[in-house]
């Protein structure tokens, strides 16, 4: 009911402004696509390497909102039943030690998206054309390149989430981590989460409470590899 509520706001704010149509039109970046030529570059460089997230973190938990039609398309953006999630060696090492420190205060760590394809950031593009909401596939995004992450915190003993005080994808001014005009509690739950992200090396999204990336993403090659052929070459 929450996202009907979102859309029909966003919706309703599009039309009052009467915004016009962005171009939708973009190049196709320098990206890799062939598995073989992925394994060289971890090769080279073991930073490169993708992890599976649950491979190395104990207790992390998944909700692939894009392997369901739980999103804000309200389509399924990756193939259906996908359960694994990747990130590059040093955004899965920095999310252990968030894990971990969490895990201190009964609480932990639950992904809602990691490594995309990028031609599922082209998808989402052509299905939505508009820079707020989605990422121009010209440039790639963090989550392309394997270094950016969409997550919450929930508690260890049932799963339960932190109230963040809006939804994953939620795109209303109350998702910004600037929106201070919430009740202290998820004021402190997003802090929570900011505070550990940041000592471990990620960057906040001004306006996605949910988003982090790594700095320096550039020198990490967008990738166009299907999940299940990264699992193959790991
Ligand atoms: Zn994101």
């Amino acid at each position: 009911m929450q996202l009907l509520k979102t859309l029909l706001v966003i919706f309703l704010w599009m039309t009052a402004l009467d915004l016009p149509a962005q171009d939708s039109s973009y190049t196709k970046p320098a990206l890799t696509s062939d598995p073989d030529h992925f394994r060289r570059q971890y090769q080279q460089d073991s930073t490169k390497k993708m992890i599976e997230l649950k491979s190395m973190i104990p207790r992390i938990v998944y909700d692939l909102r894009y392997a369901t039609t739980n999103n804000f398309m309200h389509r399924l953006m990756y193939p259906a039943g996908t359960n694994q999630t990747f990130l590059r060696l040093p955004a899965a090492k920095a999310l252990l030690q968030v894990q971990s420190e969490l895990a201190l205060q009964g609480k932990g760590l639950k992904i809602f998206d990691a490594y995309r394809p990028w031609s599922v950031t082209a998808r989402f593009w052509e299905l939505v054309k508009d820079e707020r909401y989605v990422a121009n596939p010209s440039r790639g995004s963090g989550h392309n390149r394997g270094v950016a992450v969409d997550l919450t915190v929930i508690w260890l003993k049932d799963g339960t989430e932190l109230n963040m005080g809006t939804g994953f994808d939620n795109f209303s001014d109350s998702a910004h981590q600037g929106y201070t005009r919430l009740p202290d509690e998820i004021l402190q739950n997003r802090k929570l989460l900011k505070s550990l992200m940041e000592k471990n090396g990620f960057k906040a999204l001004e306006t996605e409470w949910w988003h982090y990336s790594l700095p320096e993403a550039s020198r990490f090659e967008i990738l166009d590899i299907p999940f299940k052929k990264i699992r193959k070459n790991l």
